[in-house]
């Protein structure tokens, strides 16, 4: 084309095509899905837009927020067409070739590993799956700002933009052109579509129309039609017998019945907004395809868990909330700078934004879900809503509701009863959740303890959710409370050790004594972990006490006085001699020992030798 202007893929871009043209993945369906939520997506911004600039949506079909898809077997052509916001030449080139999303790269890294292409729409890269059914694409556009364009490419490095001057201008929007390969050609039938439309676009919130071939009977004049031969029979057989069915011969159709192709624009999904619906009425396999559509999570894997709630009160707001069954790949890259949260808000059934934070602090952006409120006010700014009052409210609400759900997790784990027979009892339906928790702890542990860090308000709730081997735990995960039901009697503190890891911990002298005593520890051998012992002071009245720091307390004995008066004088030359070389505040006798005749131990609130080491880490 004379008007064509000529681009690279940025690099990135261009091996992950490369990638994708060259895959074998046989699920080549998941394409229909990614640009149909692109669609969706840009009908929502326009929707949003249009919220306080009601001329933005246009007049007639420009208004109409819905997706089109239409089948051109002859060229084998497959279109699909949104009447959303569009792109600007200006962004066809950066989202559809030059800038490189954050996730291009882990998701180029990760496809080569496992061959995987499913979750490609949760590495913000979907658009290019297109190449696996196509060899030619073009997305034709048109933004209420600038004028139609074409985009085109043929995954070959390179992408042009041209002015459109020969299709039908499309009044605001996006139409893609597939020009399928030749071994895509199922992509071409009409029930091939309407199929996955129903499997995967379910959820997608305005109408998917196909322009659907039908077989109607219509009626012509009986004389335009050529008589078949059995008519001929029919009609010779009604004039031989004239005179005896007079009334017949008189009724003799005038016109003809034939069947004939037409073309109509065929609904393919029931727009229906399952966080409306009575939770009793919705099955666990609808909430489960609905958590996959939300999530853009397209693996095999069920949520482990879910709630769907309606508060009430001076804030109303319905909410669905899920836990993933696998933590993103990005959970806790640039945790505190990043724009984190996955709940979608809707202001009165309308898509505001899935990038508000003010709905769930950051140690809970692993969860996914959605929150419709009634009480927020439709027709403001975004940066007007963030300040609106009734949103703590319903962060407050999704913060206990989100808790309650997790410790959920962890009752209905028969692993994690302490009652024997209920850990034993075998019903198929506590078989499916034995086990949930520990993974459930593998894979969003941290966000628990960067919980108990940052919400001084629920804290106590968290630290219920803390899992942790411990000296006697046998490599299994135990709890806070369970490690209180076994402590000795008269043991006051919780204790607890730090270090790199269980191995280490389990040959600490520092444990010595404890174990001699029959004590059970606590080993925390996550780098967070000391973190978090700095915030997590106490539970449930107990303090915690790290055994390599000063202040542990085993029992008085007797002795300790007299032991202590006869070594005054070796303790005292031996803190005169160290203070002035080593960092030394103090040299004790101490009854924490058994077989090693010394330790060095770290004062109450300096850091402990673990605490070092992650620091020095972190600095190298
Ligand atoms: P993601 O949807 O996760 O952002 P994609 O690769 O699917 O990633 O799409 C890239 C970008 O291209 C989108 O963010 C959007 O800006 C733009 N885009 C794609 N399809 C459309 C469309 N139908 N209408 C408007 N913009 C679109
Ligand atoms: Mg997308």
């Amino acid at each position: 084309r004379s008007n064509a202007e000529k681009f690279e893929f940025q690099a990135e871009v261009s091996r992950l095509m490369d990638i994708i043209i060259n895959s074998l993945y046989s699920n080549k369906d998941i394409f229909l899905r990614e640009l149909i939520s692109n669609a969706s997506d840009a009908l929502d911004k326009i929707r949003f837009l249009s919220l306080t600039d009601k001329e933005i949506l246009g007049e007639g079909d420009n208004a109409k927020l819905e997706i089109q898809i239409k089948l051109d077997k002859e060229k084998k052509i497959l279109s699909i067409r949104d009447r959303g916001i569009g792109m600007t030449k200006e962004d066809l080139i950066k989202n559809l070739g030059t800038i490189a999303k954050s996730g291009t790269s882990s998701f180029v890294e990760k496809m080569q590993k496992t061959g995987d292409l499913n979750l490609i729409g949760q590495f913000g890269v979907g658009f290019y799956s297109v190449y696996l059914v196509a060899d030619y694409v073009e997305v034709i556009s048109k933004h209420n700002d600038d004028i139609q364009y074409v985009w085109e490419s043929k995954a070959d490095g390179a992408f042009a933009i041209s002015e459109d001057t020969w299709n039908e201008p499309l009044g605001r929007g996006t139409e893609i052109r597939i020009h399928l390969r030749d071994e895509a050609g199922e992509y071409l039938e009409e029930f091939k579509l309407k199929e996955l439309v129903k499997r995967y676009s379910e959820f997608i919130n305005f109408p998917i129309n196909l322009w659907a071939s039908k077989e109607v009977d219509v009626e012509v004049p009986a004389d335009e039609v050529e008589p078949s031969e059995e008519e001929e029979d029919e009609s010779s057989k009604a004039s031989s017998e004239e005179e005896s069915e007079d009334e017949d011969a008189e009724k003799k159709p005038k016109t003809k019945t034939v069947k004939e192709t037409t073309y109509e624009w065929e609904l393919l999904n029931d727009v229906k907004a399952i966080w409306l619906r009575n939770p009793k009425d919705v099955t666990d396999e609808e909430y489960s395809k609905f958590y996959h559509s939300l999530a853009k999570d397209f693996s095999d894997e069920k949520p482990v868990t879910w709630s769907h709630f309606t508060a009430e009160g001076d804030v109303e707001f319905r909410a669905v909330l899920f836990v993933p069954p696998k933590a993103p790949h990005d959970l806790y890259e640039s945790y505190y700078n990043a724009n984190k949260s996955n709940l979608k808000l809707y202001v009165r059934r309308v898509f505001i934004s899935d990038e508000f934070d003010e709905l769930l602090p950051k140690y809970l952006s692993f969860l996914q879900g959605l929150v419709d409120s009634d009480s927020l006010p439709l027709n403001v700014s975004r940066e007007m809503l963030q300040q609106h009052s009734s949103l703590k409210t319903i962060k407050k609400k999704l913060i206990r509701k989100a808790l309650d759900m997790i410790r959920r997790i962890a009752e209905e784990d028969p692993d994690e009863s302490n009652d024997k027979d209920k850990k034993e009892e075998v019903s198929s339906d506590n078989e499916e959740k034995r086990g949930q928790y520990s993974k459930f702890w593998k894979e969003f542990g941290k966000s628990i303890k960067l919980g108990i860090i940052e919400d001084a308000t629920n804290r106590n709730r968290l630290a219920k959710l803390l899992r942790f081997e411990t000296s006697k735990s046998e490599g299994k995960l135990t709890s806070l409370d369970q490690y209180i039901s076994r402590m000795k009697s008269g043991q006051k503190d919780i204790f607890y050790i730090t270090g790199a890891s269980k191995e280490q911990l389990e040959n600490s002298p520092f444990l010595e004594q404890l174990k001699k005593k029959n004590y059970e520890v606590i080993f925390f051998t996550d780098p967070v972990d000391e973190y978090l012992m700095q915030y997590l002071m106490d539970y449930e009245d107990k303090k915690f006490q790290n055994v390599s720091k000063e202040g542990l307390k085993l029992g008085k004995s007797s002795k300790d006085k007299e032991l202590k008066e006869s070594f005054k004088d070796l303790t005292k030359w031996w803190k005169k001699s160290l203070a002035a070389s080593e960092n030394l505040d103090d040299v004790k006798i101490s009854n924490r020992l058994d077989n090693t005749p010394c330790v060095v131990v770290t004062s109450k609130f300096g850091w402990s030798a673990n605490m070092e080491r992650i620091m020095q880490s972190q600095t190298l």
